[in-house]
């Protein structure tokens, strides 16, 4: 059986060391802020940026959330843009994605100052990602590899597949597999032979939002399996197919909640569910993230934690060191 990779415990130790790191930055006059910017009431948004603001609190930063109604023009969003790029207490920018489509997204992204640009999805940061210079990379890929080379310690030269192209998960998380020295592919809607493609992998990272679409054939034996999807389908459903995924814990507790889009619709029982089918996996993997608890409590320990990275940077303080 695999060893489950518990980013719960992960994110909560890296939350803390971000606190104390933090703390540490109060002797300095440095008190790092994280601003986040939220067009329109989508509920799965709305609990995310709640996760976010209370976790920053947690961690001593100051937390400044600015809730715009739905038909906010593009220009009123620039502005404020424009003025948390001045503020001198905020360190770090985010606008939650996505925006209401009279709202040109990548305008927007790309507004924001890039060293403020805590999400890494500025083009500038994303460029400087795929050329390797010094960028703030995006959270949630950030996270799947805090979390493989605490699982594995050095990466260099074992095979990754990536399912997934998305600019949010699937190409950064290539390009930090990149880095780290791995043997890249990357799969999507497109690529024949999947199975047989993931079969190759020593490294299967899976971001696809598919539920369970990975199946336990699909791994080899040994490999270290990160589940990124975050899929909420009726518990029903698993029943009839005699699968227990997701039963151990919901969203709320673990931290996954609202971390890519989920919230809990009102009525009917639901699960989360990943894009691996976890049950099968688990017999044969070496190493496999569970959902919910895997990746999903990640993305926002990271968030914090590349807010604190820009506050140093921002005032030539030089980063703590082992985080
Ligand atoms: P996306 O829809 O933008 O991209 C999905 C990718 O999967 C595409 O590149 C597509 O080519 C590929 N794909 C789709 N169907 C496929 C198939 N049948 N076979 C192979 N490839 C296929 O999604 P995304 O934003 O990258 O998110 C992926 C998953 O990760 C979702 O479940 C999302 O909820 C989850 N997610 C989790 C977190 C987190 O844990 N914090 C953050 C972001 C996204």
């Amino acid at each position: 059986m695999a060893t489950i990779i518990d980013g719960r415990a992960f994110a909560a130790d890296l939350r803390a060391r971000v606190g104390e790191a933090v703390a540490g930055l109060a002797a300095r006059g440095v008190r790092p802020g994280l601003a986040v910017a939220l067009v329109g009431d989508d509920p799965a948004s709305g609990v995310y940026v709640r996760n976010k603001g209370k976790q920053t609190r947690a961690a001593g930063m100051n937390s400044f959330e600015h809730k715009l109604p739905a038909d906010t023009g593009q220009d009123e969003l620039l502005a404020l843009v424009a003025r948390l790029n001045a503020d001198p207490q905020v360190h770090g920018i985010l606008v939650q994605l996505p925006l209401p489509a009279h709202i040109d997204e990548a305008k927007v992204i790309n507004a924001i100052r890039v060293d403020k640009d805590v999400d890494g999805f500025h083009f500038e940061n994303v460029g400087r990602l795929s050329v390797g210079a010094e960028a703030l990379p995006p959270c949630t890929p950030a996270g799947c590899l805090l979390l493989l080379r605490h699982q594995l310690g050095d990466l260099t030269g074992r095979h990754a597949v990536v399912i997934g192209r998305s600019n949010i998960v699937g190409k950064p998380v290539a390009q930090l597999l990149l880095r780290a020295h791995c043997t890249v592919t990357i799969a999507h809607s497109r690529t024949r032979d999947l199975p047989v493609v993931c079969r190759a992998a020593d490294i299967l990272v899976a971001a696809v939002g598919v539920p369970q679409l990975v199946k336990g054939d699909w791994v080899r034996p040994g490999a270290t399996v990160i589940d990124v999807g975050i899929n909420r389908v009726a518990a029903a459903d698993l029943d009839a197919a005699g699968d227990a995924a997701g039963a151990s814990g919901d969203a709320g507790a673990s931290g996954d909640a609202g971390a890519s889009g989920d919230a809990k619709p009102a009525g009917g029982a639901t699960r989360l569910v990943g894009d691996v089918d976890f049950a099968a996996a688990q017999q044969v993997a070496g190493a496999i993230t569970p959902v919910p608890g895997g990746v999903g409590p990640m993305t926002i320990a990271c968030l914090l934690r590349n807010t604190l990275l820009a506050a140093c940077r921002i005032h030539g303080i030089e980063a703590p060191a082992g985080l």
